[in-house]
């Protein structure tokens, strides 16, 4: 019998159908005899509106007072789960962040765990209750409610799954599993069986957002097997592991991430001098925008370009830092395009493969799809193309790394 980590997202309970159903399905792993702790999000929309609401007050609600109203979507949740849970029969606590001594550091919004005391969970567990936790909040050590960030029960629950030794985190959620690539943009795309740590890191942080990826991130460090499932449709969902459990029979790539929220901003003619990157990226950086890409070119007259990705929302702000530092510097311009989208292939095959960019670029070269820019890492290779390229590079990709489904004939 196995201790399960069970996570629900917002739209597993959405309504009070769906919440029942979540109770149905909790109930039958407890008849199964397992140990189940569930997470819970709150109901869908509703951190959005209790966020709405806050910003009818003032602009930039105190952090604070956000973390305390916020946490109440998830009060809800926890509370109609256990009842329906105990109205089946089953026993069940919800438990608050803080009554579970879910201890983060101070920083309201965007809380880390630091500890879990997870000895009441266990006097639970070892009475035959199912144990109902509130995703996404915590307590500082003052008592002060702190949240973690949107996104945020997914690291709740692998925090949990971490401090109890659990056999697995399940991830339950409105899609069935981890694909190639989104399956809206390409029919032809998989569920994975499985997949790394490392490749889902790299697929959540290029925009596959199935998992929050500070959750996985955790996951890889404690070593809590993760499984990403349905609640809505059977199946085994995706297994997120280490790379020794993977069949040796490991695909080269195995998906293809890609991300819209990228724009790119050009400094030319930066005199090249010792410093100058520096010169340029620190302003950037003081004004607490985060750089992706960057690329500098060799330029004639001893004058470089240097040109990088910041995320969309500051791209103006990003022009605006440029604009001081060329005048500073004497650069000869800046210039900036929102219209650009990143692709990238991930797949922990191409640490012993060769040959792996030259057919990724082939395959861009075939639909004449310009790359405008392009980096890699030892999982990893990303362009910047035009965006209004970006559905057809993502299935031309898909298709020369052979990741799209088996046809009929293969099949048979
Ligand atoms: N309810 C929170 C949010 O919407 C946390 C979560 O759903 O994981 O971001
Ligand atoms: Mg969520």
């Amino acid at each position: 019998m196995a201790l399960l980590v069970q996570k629900y997202g917002g739209t597993s309970v959405g309504t009070i159908e769906r919440i029942e159903a979540v109770a149905e399905k909790v109930c039958s792993f407890r008849k199964e005899g397992h140990d189940v702790v569930v997470v819970v999000s709150a109901m869908s929309g509703e951190t959005n509106r209790l966020i709405a609401l806050a910003n009818e007050i003032m602009e930039e609600p105190v952090p604070r007072e956000l973390d305390v109203l916020v946490s109440t979507g998830e009060q809800v949740t926890i509370s109609l789960l256990s009842m329906a849970l105990q109205k089946r029969g089953c026993e069940a606590r919800s438990y608050t962040g803080s009554q579970v001594r879910i201890l983060t550091d101070n920083r309201h919004t965007k809380a880390r765990i630091r500890q879990i005391d997870e000895q009441s969970m266990r006097k639970d567990l070892d009475a035959g209750r199912v144990v109902v936790v509130a995703g996404f909040q915590g307590v500082d050590e003052h008592g002060n409610i702190t949240t973690l960030g949107r996104g945020g029960s997914d690291t709740t629950a692998v925090a949990l799954a971490a401090a109890l030794k659990a056999d697995e985190c399940q991830i339950y959620t409105d899609v069935d599993g981890v694909y190639t690539t989104d399956p809206r943009v390409v029919d032809s795309a998989r569920r994975l069986e499985r997949v790394t740590f490392e490749e889902m890191m790299e697929m959540a942080s290029l925009g596959s957002k199935v998992l929050q990826i500070r959750a996985v991130e955790f996951a890889g460090k404690y070593n809590v097997p993760l499984r990403v499932l349905s609640s809505f449709k059977e199946g085994e969902g995706t297994l997120i592991t280490f790379e020794e459990e993977i069949a040796m029979e490991q695909p080269v790539v195995s998906g293809i991430a890609f991300n819209r929220d990228e724009a790119k901003v050009t400094i030319s003619g930066v005199p090249d001098t010792p410093g100058s990157a520096l010169s340029i990226l620190k302003p950037v950086s003081d004004a607490n925008i985060d750089v992706d890409m960057i690329v500098q070119n060799v330029g004639e007259d001893n004058r470089t370009a240097f040109t990088f990705t910041v995320h969309r929302n500051d791209f103006n702000r990003a022009k605006g830092v440029l604009q001081r530092v060329a005048d500073e510097i004497g650069a000869h311009g800046v210039s900036g395009d929102t219209k650009i989208a990143k692709v990238s292939i991930v797949g922990v095959g191409m640490r012993s493969h060769a040959g792996v960019a030259t057919k990724m670029f082939e395959a861009l070269s075939a639909e004449g799809i310009n790359i405008q820019m392009i980096s890699t890492s030892e999982i990893k290779i990303s362009v910047v193309i035009d965006e209004k390229y970006l559905e057809l590079a993502v299935r031309a990709l898909h298709s020369a790394f052979e990741l799209d489904k088996p046809g009929v004939e293969e099949t048979l």
